[in-house]
């Protein structure tokens, strides 16, 4: 439906758009941080979301325009906010670029966002092609103070080992286990997740959280911040100059 010229032009015009979802502290009463995703703005087809375009990107050498793109927006944006940190998907792809660290590390200090207001959401797949690799790039922006959270936690093959070897801060547990939290085999699960995690000092954001009681059972399960649409849905820049602000549960 897109080509990726489309998708190119797309970049070079500007029709990125980034919105930011909070992460609230898990007493829902103050927004920690916010998660900053794209949206393409499509003069045809209206607000596109990423699941329509990033993996077209994701074939081509885009997907390290657009992370570079979006990073740079995020970090300008996030100066608005002085009190939150701002969190940044980065595709498993752009690990492919050599100086995909070294990237990053200019466009932040270009923006001049302090590097530990800074979350790189990353996956763990962005450590198959070479683990090694994968692993000094890591190091190399959390030794300037940016922060690692593996996002999607849970649904890969190898989730145990990227605690094992990676330079984390946080995990991110996936959506489709907080939807089950009413079931014992899903409640279980995300107990011993939060567990293992809290236990090698990893902070703990929970994805998608919809009802109260799934807030509530991630609260008491010990997630550190929680994140969904019971608080918000991904909303534009100005939204969060509002709600930033607030200090009751939004
Ligand atoms: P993600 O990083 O796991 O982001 C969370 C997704 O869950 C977002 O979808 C968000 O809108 C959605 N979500 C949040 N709370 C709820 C909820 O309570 N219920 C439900 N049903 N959904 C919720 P979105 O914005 O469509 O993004 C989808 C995925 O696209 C993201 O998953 C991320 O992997 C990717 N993505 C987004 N922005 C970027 C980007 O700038 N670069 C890269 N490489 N990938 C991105
Ligand atoms: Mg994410
Ligand atoms: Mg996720």
């Amino acid at each position: 439906m897109y080509s990726s010229a489309d998708l190119s032009a797309a970049i070079d015009l500007g029709q990125l758009r980034v919105l930011y979802q909070p992460q609230m502290t898990s007493d829902g009463a103050r927004m920690a941080s916010v998660e900053a995703l794209v949206r393409w703005e499509h003069p045809v087809h209206g607000l596109l979301s990423p699941g329509h375009f990033v993996p077209l990107a994701e074939k081509t050498s885009l997907i390290s325009r657009l992370g570079e793109a979006v990073l740079r927006q995020a970090c300008t944006d996030a100066l608005r906010w002085p009190q939150i940190n701002v969190g940044v998907n980065v595709s498993p792809l752009q690990f492919r670029d050599p100086e995909f660290a070294s990237r990053v590390e200019r466009i932040v200090r270009e923006t001049g966002l302090p590097f530990e207001r800074l979350e790189l959401e990353i996956v763990e797949s962005s450590y198959f092609d070479d683990p090694d690799k994968a692993d000094l790039m890591l190091r190399h922006l959390r030794d300037l103070g940016v922060k690692i959270a593996l996002d999607d936690f849970g649904t890969g093959y190898s989730s145990l080992s990227c605690l094992l070897r990676l330079p984390l801060d946080k995990i991110k547990i996936d959506r489709s286990f907080v939807i089950g939290v009413d079931t014992i085999r899903s409640a279980s699960i995300v107990h011993a997740i939060v567990a293992l995690a809290r236990a090698i000092g990893l902070k703990v954001t929970a994805e998608g959280i919809e009802t109260e009681d799934q807030q509530s059972f991630l609260r008491s399960a010990g997630a550190h911040f929680l994140q969904g649409y019971l608080y918000s849905a991904p909303v534009p820049v100005q939204m969060i100059d509002r709600l930033v602000h607030q200090v009751e549960p939004i």
